[in-house]
Protein backbone atom coordinates (compact mmCIF):
# COMPACT_ATOMS: atom_id res chain seq x y z
CA UNK A 1 0.00 0.00 0.00
CA UNK A 2 2.84 2.52 1.28
CA UNK A 3 4.21 1.51 -2.17
CA UNK A 4 1.52 2.84 -4.23
CA UNK A 5 1.76 6.07 -1.90
CA UNK A 6 5.20 6.35 -2.73
CA UNK A 7 4.60 6.21 -6.69
CA UNK A 8 1.63 9.39 -6.18
CA UNK A 9 4.33 11.12 -4.81
CA UNK A 10 6.97 10.77 -7.04
CA UNK A 11 5.11 11.82 -9.61
CA UNK A 12 2.38 14.40 -7.78
CA UNK A 13 -0.53 12.33 -8.73
CA UNK A 14 -3.72 13.46 -6.34
CA UNK A 15 -5.36 10.31 -6.80
CA UNK A 16 -5.96 7.53 -8.83
CA UNK A 17 -8.81 7.10 -10.96
CA UNK A 18 -9.54 4.04 -12.37
CA UNK A 19 -11.76 3.31 -15.56
CA UNK A 20 -11.91 -0.57 -15.27
CA UNK A 21 -12.84 -1.82 -12.35
CA UNK A 22 -15.50 -4.97 -12.18
CA UNK A 23 -18.44 -4.80 -8.93
CA UNK A 24 -21.54 -7.45 -9.85
CA UNK A 25 -23.83 -8.67 -8.83
CA UNK A 26 -22.90 -11.63 -6.44
CA UNK A 27 -23.98 -14.68 -8.23
CA UNK A 28 -22.48 -12.70 -11.22
CA UNK A 29 -19.27 -12.47 -10.02
CA UNK A 30 -18.94 -15.89 -8.72
CA UNK A 31 -19.32 -17.13 -11.90
CA UNK A 32 -16.51 -14.82 -13.00
CA UNK A 33 -14.41 -16.17 -10.48
CA UNK A 34 -15.33 -20.28 -10.95
CA UNK A 35 -14.56 -19.16 -14.98
CA UNK A 36 -11.09 -17.52 -13.75
CA UNK A 37 -10.41 -20.36 -11.57
CA UNK A 38 -10.62 -23.21 -14.23
CA UNK A 39 -8.83 -21.34 -16.50
CA UNK A 40 -11.67 -20.84 -19.25
CA UNK A 41 -10.85 -20.88 -22.70
CA UNK A 42 -10.69 -17.95 -23.04
CA UNK A 43 -7.86 -16.88 -21.11
CA UNK A 44 -5.95 -19.85 -21.80
CA UNK A 45 -3.74 -20.22 -18.86
CA UNK A 46 -4.52 -20.04 -14.99
CA UNK A 47 -5.77 -16.68 -13.42
CA UNK A 48 -5.24 -17.01 -9.82
CA UNK A 49 -7.74 -14.03 -8.33
CA UNK A 50 -6.21 -11.95 -6.23
CA UNK A 51 -9.26 -10.33 -4.71
CA UNK A 52 -12.06 -11.65 -3.05
CA UNK A 53 -13.48 -10.26 -0.27
CA UNK A 54 -16.79 -8.78 -0.39
CA UNK A 55 -17.78 -5.52 -1.82
CA UNK A 56 -17.63 -3.23 1.37
CA UNK A 57 -14.25 -4.78 1.92
CA UNK A 58 -13.32 -4.33 -1.74
CA UNK A 59 -14.40 -0.62 -2.30
CA UNK A 60 -12.21 0.03 1.11
CA UNK A 61 -9.54 -1.51 -0.57
CA UNK A 62 -9.88 0.93 -3.53
CA UNK A 63 -9.75 3.89 -1.40
CA UNK A 64 -6.91 2.67 0.54
CA UNK A 65 -4.60 1.86 -2.66
CA UNK A 66 -5.32 5.60 -2.82
CA UNK A 67 -8.37 5.40 -6.02
CA UNK A 68 -10.64 8.30 -6.02
CA UNK A 69 -12.87 6.95 -8.73
CA UNK A 70 -13.41 3.61 -9.81
CA UNK A 71 -16.00 2.36 -12.22
CA UNK A 72 -18.47 -0.68 -11.26
CA UNK A 73 -18.12 -2.60 -15.12
CA UNK A 74 -20.76 -5.53 -15.76
CA UNK A 75 -21.48 -6.86 -19.45
CA UNK A 76 -23.65 -9.30 -20.71
CA UNK A 77 -22.99 -12.87 -22.40
CA UNK A 78 -26.41 -13.47 -23.22
CA UNK A 79 -30.05 -11.43 -24.13
CA UNK A 80 -31.78 -10.21 -21.44
CA UNK A 81 -29.26 -9.45 -19.32
CA UNK A 82 -27.84 -6.08 -19.20
CA UNK A 83 -31.20 -4.44 -18.79
CA UNK A 84 -31.37 -6.56 -15.62
CA UNK A 85 -27.37 -5.50 -15.04
CA UNK A 86 -27.77 -1.78 -15.67
CA UNK A 87 -30.72 -1.86 -12.66
CA UNK A 88 -28.10 -3.14 -10.14
CA UNK A 89 -25.47 -1.16 -11.46
CA UNK A 90 -26.98 1.83 -10.69
CA UNK A 91 -28.05 0.94 -7.51
CA UNK A 92 -24.97 0.21 -6.39
CA UNK A 93 -23.55 3.29 -7.94
CA UNK A 94 -25.50 5.03 -4.60
CA UNK A 95 -23.62 3.52 -1.86
CA UNK A 96 -20.61 5.62 -2.51
CA UNK A 97 -19.73 8.51 -4.39
CA UNK A 98 -16.63 6.83 -5.23
CA UNK A 99 -18.55 4.63 -7.94
CA UNK A 100 -18.26 5.86 -11.06
CA UNK A 101 -21.57 5.02 -12.72
CA UNK A 102 -21.72 2.03 -15.30
CA UNK A 103 -23.47 0.43 -18.16
CA UNK A 104 -23.36 -2.18 -20.58
CA UNK A 105 -25.20 -2.98 -23.78
CA UNK A 106 -25.87 -6.08 -25.80
CA UNK A 107 -27.58 -6.47 -29.07
CA UNK A 108 -31.54 -6.75 -27.22
CA UNK A 109 -34.99 -5.62 -28.76
CA UNK A 110 -35.05 -2.90 -25.99
CA UNK A 111 -31.45 -2.09 -26.29
CA UNK A 112 -32.59 1.70 -27.35
CA UNK A 113 -34.62 1.66 -23.82
CA UNK A 114 -32.56 0.56 -21.58
CA UNK A 115 -29.38 2.86 -23.26
CA UNK A 116 -31.46 5.67 -22.96
CA UNK A 117 -32.39 5.14 -19.17
CA UNK A 118 -29.19 4.83 -18.02
CA UNK A 119 -27.80 7.50 -19.86
CA UNK A 120 -30.74 9.77 -18.36
CA UNK A 121 -30.29 7.75 -14.99
CA UNK A 122 -26.65 9.41 -14.59
CA UNK A 123 -24.37 6.21 -16.26
CA UNK A 124 -20.80 7.87 -16.48
CA UNK A 125 -19.47 4.85 -18.42
CA UNK A 126 -20.48 1.64 -20.47
CA UNK A 127 -18.57 -1.58 -20.82
CA UNK A 128 -18.84 -3.32 -23.96
CA UNK A 129 -17.24 -7.01 -23.98
CA UNK A 130 -17.24 -7.99 -27.80
CA UNK A 131 -15.26 -11.14 -26.42
CA UNK A 132 -17.19 -12.72 -23.81
CA UNK A 133 -20.30 -10.87 -25.44
CA UNK A 134 -19.83 -12.84 -28.91
CA UNK A 135 -21.38 -10.24 -30.52
CA UNK A 136 -20.59 -7.87 -33.46
CA UNK A 137 -20.41 -4.37 -32.40
CA UNK A 138 -22.03 -3.11 -35.61
CA UNK A 139 -25.11 -5.39 -35.06
CA UNK A 140 -28.20 -3.48 -35.95
CA UNK A 141 -30.25 -3.68 -33.41
CA UNK A 142 -27.18 -1.83 -31.44
CA UNK A 143 -26.68 1.30 -33.96
CA UNK A 144 -29.67 2.97 -32.46
CA UNK A 145 -27.97 2.68 -28.85
CA UNK A 146 -24.42 3.85 -29.71
CA UNK A 147 -25.92 7.07 -31.34
CA UNK A 148 -27.49 7.75 -28.18
CA UNK A 149 -23.73 6.96 -26.75
CA UNK A 150 -22.03 9.03 -29.22
CA UNK A 151 -24.67 11.98 -28.76
CA UNK A 152 -24.33 11.98 -24.77
CA UNK A 153 -20.65 11.71 -25.44
CA UNK A 154 -20.68 8.72 -22.77
CA UNK A 155 -17.21 7.29 -22.77
CA UNK A 156 -17.66 3.42 -23.74
CA UNK A 157 -15.05 0.83 -22.39
CA UNK A 158 -14.58 -1.90 -25.33
CA UNK A 159 -13.00 -4.84 -24.77
CA UNK A 160 -12.48 -5.63 -28.61
CA UNK A 161 -8.91 -6.99 -28.95
CA UNK A 162 -8.13 -10.68 -29.51
CA UNK A 163 -6.50 -11.16 -26.11
CA UNK A 164 -6.21 -12.82 -23.97
CA UNK A 165 -7.88 -15.27 -26.58
CA UNK A 166 -9.60 -14.64 -29.94
CA UNK A 167 -13.62 -14.66 -30.66
CA UNK A 168 -15.55 -14.29 -33.42
CA UNK A 169 -16.42 -10.41 -33.39
CA UNK A 170 -12.79 -9.20 -32.09
CA UNK A 171 -9.92 -7.69 -33.89
CA UNK A 172 -9.72 -4.27 -34.93
CA UNK A 173 -12.24 -4.38 -38.27
CA UNK A 174 -15.35 -4.05 -36.82
CA UNK A 175 -14.20 -1.51 -34.31
CA UNK A 176 -13.13 -0.15 -37.63
CA UNK A 177 -16.41 0.00 -39.14
CA UNK A 178 -18.27 1.05 -35.82
CA UNK A 179 -15.99 4.31 -36.10
CA UNK A 180 -17.00 5.15 -39.93
CA UNK A 181 -20.93 5.00 -38.84
CA UNK A 182 -19.99 7.35 -35.72
CA UNK A 183 -16.97 8.97 -35.71
CA UNK A 184 -17.36 11.09 -32.92
CA UNK A 185 -17.82 7.93 -30.38
CA UNK A 186 -16.12 8.19 -27.49
CA UNK A 187 -14.54 4.52 -27.02
CA UNK A 188 -11.88 3.66 -24.31
CA UNK A 189 -9.99 0.17 -25.93
CA UNK A 190 -9.75 -1.74 -23.28
CA UNK A 191 -6.27 -3.35 -22.52
CA UNK A 192 -5.03 -1.22 -25.49
CA UNK A 193 -6.12 -3.97 -27.90
CA UNK A 194 -3.78 -6.44 -26.75
CA UNK A 195 -2.56 -8.27 -28.27
CA UNK A 196 -3.24 -6.26 -31.66
CA UNK A 197 -1.77 -3.16 -29.75
CA UNK A 198 -0.52 -1.57 -33.15
CA UNK A 199 -3.67 -1.08 -34.89
CA UNK A 200 -6.14 -0.20 -31.80
CA UNK A 201 -3.28 2.48 -31.09
CA UNK A 202 -3.64 4.04 -34.14
CA UNK A 203 -7.05 4.38 -34.01
CA UNK A 204 -6.20 6.74 -30.95
CA UNK A 205 -4.08 8.49 -32.98
CA UNK A 206 -6.66 8.84 -35.70
CA UNK A 207 -10.16 10.02 -33.46
CA UNK A 208 -10.23 12.63 -31.07
CA UNK A 209 -12.36 10.61 -28.94
CA UNK A 210 -10.81 7.34 -28.82
CA UNK A 211 -8.95 6.57 -25.71
CA UNK A 212 -7.19 3.44 -24.58
CA UNK A 213 -6.66 1.87 -20.82
CA UNK A 214 -3.74 0.24 -19.68
CA UNK A 215 -5.67 -2.49 -18.24
CA UNK A 216 -3.15 -5.75 -17.48
CA UNK A 217 -1.05 -3.59 -20.39
CA UNK A 218 3.05 -4.42 -19.25
CA UNK A 219 2.78 -6.18 -15.60
CA UNK A 220 4.40 -9.22 -15.90
CA UNK A 221 1.89 -11.24 -16.18
CA UNK A 222 0.65 -9.91 -19.29
CA UNK A 223 4.34 -9.48 -20.69
CA UNK A 224 4.97 -13.55 -20.49
CA UNK A 225 2.77 -13.71 -23.39
CA UNK A 226 1.46 -10.46 -25.18
CA UNK A 227 4.65 -7.59 -24.79
CA UNK A 228 3.87 -4.65 -25.96
CA UNK A 229 6.57 -4.09 -27.55
CA UNK A 230 9.34 -1.22 -27.21
CA UNK A 231 8.01 0.56 -30.35
CA UNK A 232 4.24 0.90 -29.15
CA UNK A 233 5.97 1.70 -25.74
CA UNK A 234 7.85 4.78 -27.56
CA UNK A 235 4.67 6.08 -29.54
CA UNK A 236 2.21 5.62 -26.36
CA UNK A 237 5.22 7.75 -24.50
CA UNK A 238 3.50 10.54 -26.32
CA UNK A 239 0.13 9.85 -26.01
CA UNK A 240 -0.92 10.53 -22.44
CA UNK A 241 -3.91 12.48 -23.00
CA UNK A 242 -5.91 9.72 -24.88
CA UNK A 243 -4.56 7.13 -21.91
CA UNK A 244 -6.52 6.42 -19.04
CA UNK A 245 -5.66 4.00 -16.07
CA UNK A 246 -6.95 0.83 -15.79
CA UNK A 247 -6.70 -2.29 -13.31
CA UNK A 248 -9.01 -4.95 -13.66
CA UNK A 249 -9.65 -5.52 -10.04
CA UNK A 250 -10.12 -7.18 -8.44
CA UNK A 251 -9.81 -10.21 -10.94
CA UNK A 252 -6.36 -10.02 -11.25
CA UNK A 253 -3.82 -12.30 -11.16
CA UNK A 254 -1.11 -9.84 -8.89
CA UNK A 255 -1.35 -7.19 -6.37
CA UNK A 256 -3.06 -3.57 -7.51
CA UNK A 257 0.70 -1.75 -7.07
CA UNK A 258 1.89 -4.19 -9.94
CA UNK A 259 -0.22 -2.02 -12.23
CA UNK A 260 1.26 1.07 -11.12
CA UNK A 261 4.29 -0.12 -10.77
CA UNK A 262 4.65 -1.69 -14.14
CA UNK A 263 3.99 1.77 -15.72
CA UNK A 264 6.71 3.50 -13.70
CA UNK A 265 9.44 0.81 -14.71
CA UNK A 266 8.61 1.14 -18.15
CA UNK A 267 10.17 4.50 -18.08
CA UNK A 268 7.45 6.75 -18.75
CA UNK A 269 7.76 10.80 -17.49
CA UNK A 270 5.95 12.22 -14.40
CA UNK A 271 3.74 14.33 -16.64
CA UNK A 272 2.78 10.56 -18.38
CA UNK A 273 1.89 9.18 -14.98
CA UNK A 274 -0.25 12.24 -13.77
CA UNK A 275 -1.95 12.35 -16.68
CA UNK A 276 -2.90 9.14 -17.07
CA UNK A 277 -3.66 8.03 -13.69
CA UNK A 278 -5.33 11.59 -13.18
CA UNK A 279 -5.85 13.83 -15.37
CA UNK A 280 -6.88 12.57 -18.41
CA UNK A 281 -9.77 10.28 -16.68
CA UNK A 282 -11.24 13.28 -14.92
CA UNK A 283 -11.23 14.95 -18.14
CA UNK A 284 -12.87 12.05 -19.76
CA UNK A 285 -15.73 11.77 -17.48
CA UNK A 286 -16.37 15.13 -17.37
CA UNK A 287 -16.84 15.45 -21.11
CA UNK A 288 -20.17 14.04 -20.92
CA UNK A 289 -23.23 16.51 -22.91
ZN1 LIG B 1 -12.13 -6.23 -17.26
Amino acid sequence: MDQIKEILTRHSIPSIVDIHVHFMPDNVMSKVRQYFDSAGPLLGRSWPIKYRDDDATRIAQLKEFGVSRFSALNYAHRSGMAKWLNEWSRDFAKIDKAIISSATIYPDDDVYEYTKEAIEGGAEVFKVHIQVGEFSPIDEKLIPAWHLLEESRTPVVIHAGSGPAPGRYTGVGLVRQLLDIFPNLTLVIAHMGMPEYREFIELSQKYENVYLDTTMVLTPFTEETTPLGEDNARVISDLSEKIVFGSDFPNIPHEYVVAIESLESAGFSSTWMRNVLFETPTRLLGARS
